[in-house]
């Protein structure tokens, strides 16, 4: 099936989810799509999770329906209020709202009764056997199981035991209900599986109401049809729980939700799982869950990431039925793509080397004085080239200047088209300087370079006249200083996802993926409230981080002007 793009015309292919859909909704198999976001509160979410949300929210949106926010939070131990807000607040940046917001503890009851229903089938029972002895007698691929000595207690009993369960008179660990199914399946999960287990914990919503908490396998399919949910997405390893999520449901008898899987994301020079970026925060390898060099959505966000950019990175990857690794180069791109049209520009220097402009009102003029007797030159400057509705800034001219010293060379290469000692170059925005001269200290190290303007160049007056370079600057006596936070990739390895053994993810860490550097800024940059990331032209895309203060405003850059790959 190929539909147009609405934007450029041409006929894209549809993903397998969205076949599926179209399928159900013609033959009447479903009415209208509900789809829903089911994450465990127990991290940050990360851009693998993005581009669940993109997918569950974006089906939905695609064809009339609606998504649930449910919370899978059936392990009170690694749970927290603490990431049901931030899920919350990361979803709703992305740019999505939920039709309803659900809890799988809202369901426990419901479950419960289930389990008990099931016992009564006779298809459930309680197992006094240790972890390790159900683990073992679970055998092999290649090796049926062994059947527990409880397996085949009396219901009566089973029943009496898990609710002795409930009631708390049994410690954690003594005692599972596990479903009565086939220990020789060829699906080792159908082998018997537990449905409950005891932890004697406080759950973040159910406190201690609770001390049996259902398995993901029995909550999950089973709170999907609770919610009538069509289409349940998730991740390819859920493939073989499939068989398991459709025995539960169709022995309930209840709503019949069905689970189709998709390729986790994995990107380049990244870790996602929970446990790993909690291990980054804990022992302080980053500042936080939101450093900007995590793959977590506050992280990337704190980086100068758009929501824009994330949709579209969601878009660009689609929908695979094969794990695959996704470079890290297509999510900047997608950055880049985005600020490109709305990010206002600023000049800023990062590296700076003075230039004096010595037939700037010759004689009497320093920076300073210029300023005191507004004896100053405004140049005006496009905020974005791309959005002249952006409007303009203005940027003032003097007799100090600051360049970046990569600008200049005494003995340049032929190709090289900025100022070298007796050459011309564009001050952007403004005059065509030449350089007559460079000062040096006693090291031979360039410290001011001496230069006449051509009053005839400015641009939008005078003669037009083109030189080959055109170079960034700040004026000294009006600049800004601003600490900059150059971030690289946290990782050294591309694939993350297979390190040799005997290694670990930590001895993979980039211990150059935070630089800090001053720098010097126009002070328009300071005024800016267009709430995104800006341009430092010539250099990349940055963002102000919360940890500025006035004396010292701090910018993440989110990415450069090019690939740094
Ligand atoms: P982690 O392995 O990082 O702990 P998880 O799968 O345990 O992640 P959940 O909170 O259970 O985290 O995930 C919520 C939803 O997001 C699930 O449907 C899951 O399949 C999906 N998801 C998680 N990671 C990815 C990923 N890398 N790519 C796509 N979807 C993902
Ligand atoms: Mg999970």
């Amino acid at each position: 099936m190929e539909e147009m793009d609405k934007g450029t015309g041409v006929a894209v292919q549809k993903n397998f989810i969205e076949e599926i859909i179209e399928g159900d909704l013609a033959s009447g198999k479903v009415g209208s799509v509900i789809t829903r976001f089911p994450p465990e509160p127990n991290g940050y979410l990360h851009i693998g999770h993005a581009k669940s949300i993109c997918l569950n929210f974006g089906m939905a949106r695609k064809y009339g329906g609606k998504t649930n926010l449910r919370f899978d939070d059936t392990n009170p131990v690694k749970e927290d209020t603490e990431y049901v807000d931030s899920i919350k607040e990361d979803i709703h940046w992305l740019g999505f709202d939920w039709a309803g917001e659900y809890y799988a503890s809202d369901y426990f009851g419901q479950l419960y009764d289930w389990a008990v229903k099931l016992i009564e089938m006779g298809l459930a029972y309680v197992d006094d056997q240790t972890q390790e002895e159900i683990r073992a007698g679970r055998g092999t691929v290649q090796q049926p199981g062994v059947e527990s000595p409880y397996r085949n207690r009396s219901v009566e009993e089973n029943k009496d035991l898990f609710r002795r369960m409930r009631d708390g008179e049994f410690a954690d660990g003594t005692k599972v209900l596990r479903a009565k199914i086939d220990m020789a399946h060829p699906n080792m999960l159908m082998r018997d599986p537990l449905m409950y287990r005891i932890i004697h914990a406080d759950h973040h919503r159910t406190g201690n109401k609770w001390c049996i908490y259902p398995m993901y396998d029995f909550a999950h399919g089973q709170c999907d049809s609770i919610e009538h949910i069509t289409h349940s997405i998730c991740t390819l390893e859920f493939d073989v729980h499939r068989v398991l999520y459709d025995w539960f449901i169709e022995k309930l008898g209840i709503y019949p939700s069905h689970q189709y899987e998709f390729a986790r994301l994995n990107l380049t020079y990244t870790v996602m799982s929970k446990r790993k970026l909690l291990e980054l925060v804990k022992n302080g390898y980053v500042s936080g869950w939101d450093d900007p060099r995590m793959p977590t959505i506050c992280g990337i966000r704190r980086r100068g990431y758009t929501p824009e950019s994330i949709r579209n990175f969601a878009d660009k990857v689609g929908v695979a039925k094969r794990d695959n690794l996704i470079d890290l180069s297509l999510l900047e791109w997608c950055l880049r793509e985005d600020l490109n049209k709305r990010s206002n520009r600023y000049m800023v220097v990062t590296d700076p080397v003075k230039l004096t402009i010595i037939n700037w009102n010759e004689g009497e003029c320093s920076a300073a004085t210029e300023v005191a007797t507004g004896r100053t030159e405004y140049c005006l400057a496009p905020r974005n080239p791309e959005d002249p509705e952006a409007g303009e800034r203005a940027i003032i001219f003097g007799r100090e200047l600051y360049i970046e010293r990569a600008d200049f060379m005494e003995d340049p290469p032929k190709k090289f088209f900025r100022l070298r000692p007796g050459g011309e170059v564009r001050l952007k925005y403004s005059y065509i300087v030449k350089c007559e001269e460079v000062v040096k200290d006693t090291d031979g190290n360039v410290t001011e370079i001496r230069c006449t303007y051509d009053p005839d160049t400015k641009p939008g007056s005078g003669t037009w006249r083109s030189v080959k370079g055109t170079i960034h600057w700040v004026n000294a006596a009006t600049c800004e200083k601003i600490r900059l936070r150059l971030y690289d990739k946290l990782f050294t390895e591309a694939d993350m996802g297979s390190i040799p053994e005997g290694k670990d993810y930590k001895d993979y860490l980039n211990p150059d993926s935070l630089r800090e550097v001053d720098a010097l800024a126009e002070p328009a940059l300071a005024e800016d409230n267009s709430g995104i990331a800006v341009q430092f032209e010539r250099n990349g895309y940055y963002i102000k981080d919360k940890d500025s203060t006035e004396e010292m405003p701090v910018y993440n850059r989110a990415t450069g002007l090019r690939s740094s790959f």
